[in-house]
């Protein structure tokens, strides 16, 4: 069949206004938050998971590559559609279906937004943990098929902590569930842990189901600033094994604050080298309090020059609004950036901290410093110009130190941005050949025909790497 005739059929399965091939629209489905853009044939908006399964059969039977998409937040190219894909967006299935308050779980639509769950469970006194930074930017598709992380996964685990089920649409066009409203599960082989992360390669994800807490009562913001970024960094990893589990422990060093404040100034300390933000959260303020007072001792104790409690809600939240524009400040200073997201041990955080200083430094390159260090998923952002390619050699030799130096340190490439297209070619480093091979033959029993979202996760020798495309 040739393109007309298949830009056809995705019309009548979807409707008219749904589907476009539009040059604008074209554009703004061709990217994510990464560099990367590349057209697709046609993108598609359907509504529901019938429509779904027609399209993966109709792309199964013209050998037609599939491109999932939530909300184009990613920070890894997964969603920039490679090899003529068609985008098929899930923004329009946005439905809450169920708020189960006795099974205390949530089932919801792929296109769900982060922010408006996290609203609607609250509201009856249920939380859903995982707060991406893109908490209003990206969906819950999104979130389940990165594995996304967040500020609060130090306490609560990441998305696929709450991941109960699943339904999944096959390249084939079959709808698979998996999973349930049950608490325990244990039968055969765990396919929602399969599904989650995969970056939308062995299927679309049409809906999930996710496991929900009581909201707790009180959450309490501390900050402490200190003169050495190894003293913020120690610091982290003497709280993590004092006993407390704060909610949260941000790390931000200066060059980061700077870029902060430049960008809408909300009181960061510009002039320490690095600063922590702390959260802690539970039903009873006074324990609450015990735990920021026990926090702020550790500090000193490591060096903080300086340590404060966020007076009220107001003060809290400038500071975690101020957290959560990093990556857009950041994209201000210079016309690029790669933006890097590795893990290590907590017990690595501080060499690693080095190890980033020492890479900037040798390279001569700006890589802000900030992440999640409590849990010891980092994120130095390399600031560059794409346009110099004096400097995107000293990038790319940068980058490739920084991944050789988390994984000598007992650590991984992404923590949870997940692989998409920027780290592809990085994948057998980290994970060994044996591994990898296992990965590839469970994509291949699944998607035989390789149309589900082509050309990430899996690296290509000589193929594209971040720099190529
Ligand atoms: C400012 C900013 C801050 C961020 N902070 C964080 C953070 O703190 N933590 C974090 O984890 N991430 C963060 N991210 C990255 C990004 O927001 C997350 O990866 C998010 O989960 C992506 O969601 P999305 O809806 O935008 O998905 P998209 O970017 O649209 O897609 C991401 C991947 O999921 C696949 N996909 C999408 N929908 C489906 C589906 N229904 N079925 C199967 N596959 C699907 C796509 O093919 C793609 O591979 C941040 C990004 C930005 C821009």
């Amino acid at each position: 069949m040739n393109a007309p005739d298949v830009i056809r059929e995705l019309r009548a399965i979807v409707g008219d206004a749904n589907l476009s091939t539009a040059e604008e629209d074209l554009l703004a489905y061709g990217f994510d938050g990464t560099w990367y853009e590349s057209r697709p044939l046609a993108v598609v908006l359907p509504a529901s998971t019938a429509e779904i399964s027609s399209i993966h059969r109709l792309a199964t039977r013209e050998r037609l590559a599939i491109t999932p998409r939530a909300m184009g937040s990613g920070l890894s190219g997964g969603a920039v559609p490679l090899g003529g894909s068609i985008v098929l967006g899930v923004m329009r299935m946005n439905r809450i279906v169920e708020i189960d308050q006795v099974n205390s779980v949530a089932v919801v639509e792929p296109g769900v937004v982060n922010a408006d769950l996290q609203r609607a469970v609250e509201a009856r006194g249920l939380f859903y943990p995982p707060d991406p930074s893109s908490l209003k930017q990206s969906a819950i598709g999104g979130n389940v098929a990165e594995n996304a992380g967040g500020a609060r996964c130090l306490k609560y685990g990441v998305t696929g902590d709450y991941v109960m089920a699943l339904e999944v649409v096959l390249p084939s066009g079959g709808a698979l569930r998996t999973g349930g409203k049950m608490l325990k599960n244990v039968t055969g082989y765990n396919l929602r842990a399969l599904f989650t992360g995969a970056e939308g390669t062995l299927g679309t994800i049409t809906q999930i189901t996710l496991r929900l807490l009581p909201k707790p009562r009180f959450t309490k913001t501390a900050t402490a600033a200190f003169g050495s970024i190894d003293d913020a960094a120690a610091t982290v990893t003497a709280i993590m094994s004092s006993g407390l589990l704060p909610t949260s422990i941000e790390l931000m060093d200066q060059l980061t604050m700077r870029c902060v404040e430049e960008n809408a100034p909300s009181g960061l300390p510009v002039d320490s080298e690095a600063m922590l933000l702390f959260a802690v959260d539970g039903n009873h303020e006074a324990i609450l309090d015990g735990e920021l007072e026990a926090i702020a001792t550790i500090a000193r104790e490591h060096g903080a020059t300086s340590t404060r409690v966020a007076a009220d809600e107001r003060e809290s939240a400038a500071l975690w609004n101020a957290r959560r524009s990093i990556s857009p400040a950041l994209a201000r200073k210079r016309p690029h950036k790669l933006g890097e997201d590795i893990s290590v041990p907590r017990s690595a955080i501080v060499a690693m901290v080095r190890a980033v200083q020492e890479i900037a430094g040798r390279h001569r390159l700006l890589i802000p410093l900030f992440g999640h260090a409590g849990d010891g998923n980092l994120h130095p952002n390399i600031l560059c110009d794409r346009r110099d390619p004096e400097e995107m050699g000293r990038v790319r030799q940068a980058a490739r130190e920084i991944f050789e130096a988390a994984v000598a340190l007992g650590g991984t490439l992404s923590g949870e941005h997940g692989i998409g297209l920027l780290k592809k070619q990085f994948m057998e480093l980290d994970l060994g050949p044996e591994a990898l091979a296992v990965m590839r033959r469970i994509k291949d029993a699944i998607d035989p025909l390789g149309i589900m979202n082509p050309g990430k996760i899996f690296p290509e020798p000589g193929g594209p790497d971040a720099f190529s495309l």
